[in-house]
C-alpha cells in the first residue's frame, strides 16, 4: 500500500510540533523541532505564525492526525467513512480505529520504536494474530485477539532492539502486554484519554469531512 516517502521531520516542522515519527531520535537533541522549529521551505523562517481559524484549523488537525498514523488521504478518508458508519461518536471511533491498526498495536506494545518501523515489521511477516500470520498493517485488531511475534522471528534484532529501547514506555490499559514473550492481547477498546501522545481535536476532522 502506498505511503509517504519524503522527509519525515519536515512533517513535524510543518505542524509546528513533535509528532514522534522517528523513534529514539525524537527524544534526542537531533530532533528537527529542537533545532529548527519553523515552517520548512525557503521563506519558512520569515513566515509569521498566523492564528488559524475555521477551515485552516480543521485542515491542519486532519493533516496532523494522518501524519501521526502514517496514512495518505484516501486511506484516511476510507477510515473516516467506516468510523462514521459505526455506532458511537465518529471522532472517537476514528481515533480508536487508528490505534487498533496492527502497525499501531505493535508500536503500542513497544515492539517497534515508531509506527513506521512497526509497519515494516508487520509487512515483513513477523507478526501473527490469534496464531495466524498477518502482514497487513491496516488490519484492525479486535478485543480478545492475541498479537504476537512469530516463533521464527523471536530473535529478530530490530524487534528485540525496539523492545529494549521502549522498556520505559507504559503499555495502554486496553492491552495486556507480555514483553518477555513478545506478545499481547487487546482487552478492550482504547480509552479516549490514552489514544495519542499528541493532542488531537477529532471533532475538527469530523467538521472538515462533513462539509
Ligand atoms: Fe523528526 Fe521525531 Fe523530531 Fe518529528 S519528533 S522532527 S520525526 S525527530
Amino acid at each position: 500500500m502506498a505511503r509517504y516517502r519524503g522527509p519525515v521531520c519536515r512533517l513535524c516542522r510543518r505542524e509546528g510540533m513533535k509528532l514522534f515519527l522517528k523513534g529514539e531520535r525524537c527524544h534526542s537533541e537531533k530532533c528537527a523541532i529542537e533545532k529548527r522549529n519553523f515552517v520548512p521551505g525557503q521563506h519558512g523562517q520569515s513566515k509569521k505564525t498566523k492564528k488559524l481559524v475555521g477551515y485552516g484549523l480543521q485542515l491542519r488537525e486532519k493533516q496532523k492526525t494522518k501524519r501521526i498514523y502514517g496514512l495518505l488521504e484516501t486511506q484516511f478518508r476510507n477510515s473516516f467513512e467506516k468510523a462514521a458508519h459505526a455506532k458511537g461518536i465518529t471522532g472517537e471511533n476514528l481515533l480508536g480505529m487508528m490505534e487498533r491498526r496492527l502497525d499501531s498495536v505493535i508500536y503500542r506494545m513497544g515492539l517497534g520504536t515508531s509506527r513506521a518501523q512497526s509497519r515494516q515489521i508487520v509487512r515483513h511477516g513477523h507478526i501473527e494474530v490469534n496464531g495466524k500470520k498477518v502482514d497487513i498493517p491496516s488490519f484492525i485488531v479486535k478485543p480478545g485477539q492475541e498479537v504476537a511475534v512469530r516463533e521464527t522471528s523471536k530473535n529478530n534484532p530490530t524487534i528485540l532492539g525496539a523492545r529494549d529501547a521502549t522498556a520505559h514506555a507504559p503499555s495502554p490499559s486496553w492491552m495486556d502486554v507480555d514483553r518477555d514473550n513478545l506478545k499481547g492481547r487487546i482487552t478492550g477498546l482504547p480509552k479516549r484519554d490514552e489514544l495519542v501522545q499528541i493532542p488531537i481535536n477529532e471533532q475538527l476532522i469530523v467538521e472538515l469531512y462533513s462539509k
